[in-house]
């Protein structure tokens, strides 16, 4: 008997007292996503990472919104979100205690407004993936003065650009022809 309190005592406590005591997490723990929605701008990175469909985004151009949206009851957890997120809004946390009494609150969701173009007056992409580029080129070293002068190609939705070269284009052609003939 003593030699089996001896054992008992040398082995300590092998389990832990949690949920009466807080449980330790290893630094490198993956849970619950987290989303600073300051920080994101709305890209769709993550949702087209997500191996899971835990992360989806819609556009409601008549609402004029994109809504980004997590479903904690189909994440696995697998850190892609986090790696490919171009401003680091959304990380995994050390939360493992997902138990909800109501479904709802499985889900987070994140509304964003749409820009939209200057030519053609439809909403084409959320309004902070443009400030975002916008910003990427500041930090590059544009001058604010050479982004001003850009300022219309960032509110032209990319169909109305590619119109717009295209008629660049045929004019450059059309006046070509027209100095060719009159050499002629
Ligand atoms: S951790 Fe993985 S499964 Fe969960 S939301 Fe992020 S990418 Fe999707
Ligand atoms: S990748 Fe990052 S910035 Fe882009 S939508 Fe996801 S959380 Fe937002």
């Amino acid at each position: 008997m003593l030699k089996l309190f001896k054992t008992i005592l040398k082995a300590g406590e092998p389990t832990v007292k949690y949920p009466f005591a807080p449980l330790e997490i290893s630094p490198d723990f993956r849970g619950r996503p987290e989303l600073n929605s300051q920080q994101c701008i709305a890209c769709a990175a993550c949702t087209s990472a997500c191996p899971a469909n835990a992360l989806t985004m819609e556009t409601h151009p008549e609402e004029n919104e994109r809504t980004w949206q997590l479903f904690i009851g189909r994440c696995i957890f697998c850190g892609r979100c986090e790696e490919v997120c171009p401003t680091k809004a959304i990380r995994l946390t050390n939360d493992f205690e997902l138990a909800v009494t109501n479904k709802a609150d499985l889900y987070v969701k994140a509304v964003f407004r749409l820009q939209h173009c200057k030519v053609c007056k439809q909403p084409y992409t959320p309004e902070k993936s443009a400030q975002y580029a916008v910003e990427l080129l500041r930090q590059s070293g544009v001058s604010d003065e050479a982004l001003a002068g850009m300022k219309s190609q960032f509110s032209t939705c990319p169909a109305c650009k590619r119109q717009q070269t295209v008629g660049l284009h045929d004019q450059r052609m059309f006046s070509l022809s027209n100095a060719e003939a009159s050499h002629e």
